[in-house]
Formats: C-alpha cells, structure tokens, sequence
C-alpha cells in the first residue's frame, strides 16, 4: 500500500515534468516556424510533427488526468524528430552553418535538462538523437564544443539525479516511519491506559469481525466492582488504580483469549465471551467472580459482602447481533446482583426458565 502510494506520487511527479516538456517543446517549435534561425526552410515536417504531439499529448493528459503518458517513448519520439528537423535544415544550408548547430544543441539540452532534472532516462532519450546527429553532422570537426555541451548538463544531471535519490530515500523512510507510528497509535487508541484492556472503540472493532465471522451463541457480562467509591473516599485513588489493575488481570486471566475483554467505564468491564453456550458462559462468569474475589484486595468499607474487593456481574445472551439490547439486558441482571448483596451473578430474565 505504502509502496504503491509512493510510486504514484513519484510516477505524478515524473508526469508533471513531462508537461513541462512538452510546453517547452511546443513554444520552441512554434518560435521556430515563426522566426526560423538559419535562413532556410520554415516549415519542416518533423517541426509541425513536434508542435502538433506535444500540444496533442499536452491536451490528452489535461482531459484523461488519471491516464499516464509513457515520458521516455514520448521524449525519444519528440528528441528523434528534433533531430530529422536539424537534418532537413542543415542539408539545405549552402554552407554548413556551426552556430545554428550549438544553438539547435543548446535549445535541445536546455530543454531536456530543465524538464528532467530528476528523470535521467527521460533526458538521455530526449537529448541523444539530436546529439548524434550533430556530432554527425559536424564530422568531427567542432567535436569537443559539441561533447562539452552534453557532458556538462550529463554530469550535472547525474549528480543531482544521485541528491534525489538521497532525499527520497530520506523521505521513504520517513513516510513508512509516521505510517508505522499512525498504526501504532491506532492501537493506542483502541486501548484503555491503564488496565491495557480494549476501550469502548476498541471493544467496536473487535466485536465487528467476531460478528463478521458470525458463527456461534455468543454472551454478555457486564462486571461492577462494589462499593468501589468507598474504596477510593478511603484509600485514595492511586491505590485505587492499582485496585483496578489487578482486577482487570484477574478478569482477563480467567478468560479465554478470543473473548473481549472491555474496560467499560470507569470500574466498570465487559466480556463478550464468544462461541459458547449458557453454562460455558455461567462457568466463567463464576470463574470471573471467584478469582477477582480471591486476589483479596482489601477493602473493610465493602463490609456488606466482605472485607476485600468483590464484584457484581449481569449476564446475557446476545441476540441477533443486538449489542445494545444485550447490554441493556446485562445491565438489569447487573442491577439487581447489587440490590441482592453484590459479589454475585446474575442472568437476564430471558435466560431464566420460564
Ligand atoms: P456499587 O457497589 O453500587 O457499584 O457502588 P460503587 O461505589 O462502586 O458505585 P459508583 O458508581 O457510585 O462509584 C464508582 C466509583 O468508581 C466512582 C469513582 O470514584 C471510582 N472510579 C471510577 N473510575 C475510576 C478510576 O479510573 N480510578 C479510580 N481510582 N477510581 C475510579
Ligand atoms: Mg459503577
Ligand atoms: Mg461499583
């Protein structure tokens, strides 16, 4: 995904110098025909051929936006008829003209370079049959002007084609860097700090694939832990975190791990125990009581039920993928757990026997 995010980026980079290209290349075609350079044939076929591809190609990528031009058939094209034009021209000269030939050179390589400054290949097929046919057209004659004129803007080219390749190097690795620290962060976010459970956003996108998977009875626990305001009134609420934490450990443990494990609110938790049938699920919610209450955590102001940390629990079915209903359900077991004395379990009413 990353990597393919990146090639695009790249490849609209890349066609982005290809437009500029072929601006450059139309402007210099048209002032060509307008005020042709040597004193010989205005119009040549290659010339019009030019104008007419780059303001086609111009006009073809403005409409089909998404639609990618190849940069170096079109440059190779476009650099070949360069060439075919200087040929036209210099046949025609009673006197082989040198200056016309370093300016038809120049023009070419200043275009080539400022367009592809970041694509060699572009500005090779661009630049070289326009090269070869001076070079030939030349014989040899003025070679180290000629070869001088290349080379310059190769070496320049190349060395800033190896900075670019270093600074989007640099800039890869910081993308996929913030990537990896958005997904971690996601994460995060699904989680409660401080027991390391699944938050409510987290619990969602848990409980979406297990209903994805939709095999199964599945349940709802919702746990409470008692009296909890007078542990924190008189412990304080540092020990009261603690309290939370081991809590959360003990209910966690006693679950298996593709149940869902949900810090609900604020002493508050919930299962989703999945793929199981009511006793499976009234075995844990037991387990779950019993082993919150056997990490004794104490608490002498829970002295109604015990002198250490207990918790109430609702259970309920869940029923056509009706969370909220289930949850409504747990929470009236819940409700009246704590009305009966708490430390204790309780079903929905339609799991009772009728
Ligand atoms: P009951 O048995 O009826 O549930 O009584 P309770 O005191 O537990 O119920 P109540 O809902 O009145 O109080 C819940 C308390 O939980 C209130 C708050 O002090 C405490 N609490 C909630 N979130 C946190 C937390 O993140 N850390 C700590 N230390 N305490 C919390
Ligand atoms: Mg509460
Ligand atoms: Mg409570």
């Amino acid at each position: 995904m990353t990597a393919t995010n990146w090639r695009t980026l790249l490849k609209g980079k890349h066609q982005l110098s290809l437009r500029l290209f072929l601006l450059l290349n139309a402007v210099s075609a048209g002032f060509s025909i307008v005020v042709p350079s040597a004193n010989t044939q205005h119009l040549t076929v290659p010339i019009i051929m030019v104008l007419v591809i780059s303001l086609s190609c111009l006009l073809w990528q403005f409409v089909n936006k998404k639609k990618l031009i190849n940069i170096n058939a079109v440059s190779l094209i476009i650099g070949l008829l360069w060439a075919w034009h200087i040929y036209i021209k210099v046949s025609a000269m009673p006197i082989r003209d040198l200056n016309f030939l370093i300016i038809a050179l120049l023009a070419i390589l200043f275009i080539g370079s400022i367009s592809f400054i970041n694509n060699i290949q572009a500005f090779i097929a661009s630049c070289l049959p326009v090269t070869a046919m001076i070079l030939w057209l030349d014989q040899g004659d003025n070679w180290p002007r000629v070869l001088y004129s290349i080379v310059l803007p190769g070496i320049g080219i190349t060395i800033q084609n190896i900075i670019q390749q270093r600074n989007d190097n640099f800039t890869r690795r910081l993308m996929d860097k913030l990537l990896e620290e958005k997904e971690t962060l996601n994460d995060l976010s699904m989680l409660d700090p401080l027991t390391g459970l699944y938050n409510r956003r987290g619990f969602q996108n848990r409980l979406e694939t297990v209903l994805a998977l939709g095999s199964g009875t599945h349940f709802v626990l919702l746990l409470d832990i008692d009296h909890f305001k007078a542990y924190n009134d008189n412990y304080g609420h540092s020990m009261g975190d603690q309290a939370l934490t081991h809590v959360s450990a003990a209910i966690r443990d006693a679950v298996r791990s593709r149940d869902i494990v949900t810090r609900y609110g604020g002493e508050e938790f919930m299962v989703l125990l999945t793929d199981v049938d009511t006793e499976q699920a009234l075995q844990t919610a037991e387990r779950i009581r019993q082993r919150v209450y056997d990490l004794k955590i104490p608490h002498l102001f829970n002295e109604d039920v015990a002198t250490h940390v207990t918790t109430s629990i609702g259970l309920a079915v869940l029923e056509q993928q009706n969370i909220e209903e289930a949850l409504r359900q747990a929470d009236s077991a819940l409700y009246r757990a704590k009305r009966q004395g708490r430390n204790s379990i309780f079903v929905s009413e339609s799991l009772l026997p009728s």
